[in-house]
């Protein structure tokens, strides 16, 4: 995966001309239930900003995890192979977080969803399994897990959900070599099977609910474009614009994903 720097920078930098909606816009919430209602198929598209509420930073956060760790520095693969410890002090911050973090309303809407028969899948770019223990069934993790770790030199992989953080970084029980967690870093392909599930189901879509994402990282925000050029309807949830924002989607509801997502599915259940 790759990042769009220039725009990077540019939306860290604007973040003083952001200010939150107060009021839920209830118009865009009855769309957004009818639009969801209207779709042969619906899918999600979630990032960090979804996670939020649980207690995990996101990349544009003024505080935590990324203040601490530049992303940038930290997140690549290049920094993994050339120092691994340093890196390593991110990962097991992140992984206490991931391992602690409960699922918010937002998760707990969307698993709803998918068991109203509504929500086909949801693309996530998150590594922390949250949408799973909120009960989603059907979720591509575009960028990989934090709950398994891959051997670097043989083909091992462990839970890692049953490792204790004084057990990091870990070795591989078979031949001792560095484990890496299961996360796409910038510069590493994504899992291809999880590409191909998601542009297909992007392709094949009437609707996709875009939420939490600064949709900056690529090739994932190609998956709403792409949805778009086939005609779906793109409903943004976020707390700011995003660069999809009037150009993608057909509209952005603002606020937070904990509180529009429960809304959108009492709305979908009022009008169903
Ligand atoms: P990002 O940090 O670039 O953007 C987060 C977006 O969420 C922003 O647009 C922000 O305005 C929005 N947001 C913040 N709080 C929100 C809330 N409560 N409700 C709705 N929107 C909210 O995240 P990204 O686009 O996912 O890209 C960053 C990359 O780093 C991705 O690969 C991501 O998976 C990874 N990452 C993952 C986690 C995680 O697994 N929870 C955490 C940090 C970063
Ligand atoms: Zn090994």
């Amino acid at each position: 995966m790759f990042m769009r720097t220039d725009l990077f920078h540019r939306i860290s930098s604007s973040r003083s001309y952001f200010t939150e909606d107060k009021t839920m816009d209830r118009q865009l919430i009855q769309r957004a239930a009818q639009d969801i209602l209207q779709s042969k198929k619906t899918i999600a598209f979630t990032g960090a900003g979804i996670s939020v509420e649980s207690g995990i930073p996101d990349f544009r956060s003024a505080e935590g995890l990324w203040q601490k760790y530049d992303p940038e520095e930290y997140a690549h693969i290049h920094a993994f192979y050339s120092d691994p410890d340093k890196v390593w002090l991110m990962l097991k911050d992140m992984f206490t977080l991931v391992m602690t973090a409960k699922p918010n309303p937002a998760h707990i809407g969307l698993a709803e969803l998918e068991r109203m028969g509504l929500l086909s899948s949801v693309i996530t770019q998150n590594v922390d399994g949250l949408h799973q223990a909120a009960g989603s069934k059907n979720v591509i993790e575009f960028h990989g897990s934090h709950r398994t770790l891959s051997c670097l030199k043989c083909p091992t992989t462990l839970d890692g959900t049953s490792l204790k953080i004084e057990d990091l970084p870990a070795r591989c029980p078979r031949c001792s070599s560095l484990l890496k967690p299961d996360v796409v870093f910038f510069g590493e392909p994504i899992p291809p099977k999880a590409q191909a599930y998601s542009f297909k189901e992007s392709k094949s879509c009437r609707a996709v609910l875009v939420i939490g994402t600064s949709a900056i990282v690529y090739p994932a925000a190609s998956i709403p474009i792409m949805a778009k050029e086939e005609g779906a309807t793109v409903i943004e949830i976020n707390m700011e614009p995003t660069p999809l924002t009037g150009q993608i989607s057909d509209y952005l509801i603002s606020g937070s994903a904990g509180k529009i997502i429960p809304a959108i599915v009492e709305e979908v259940r009022r009008q169903r």
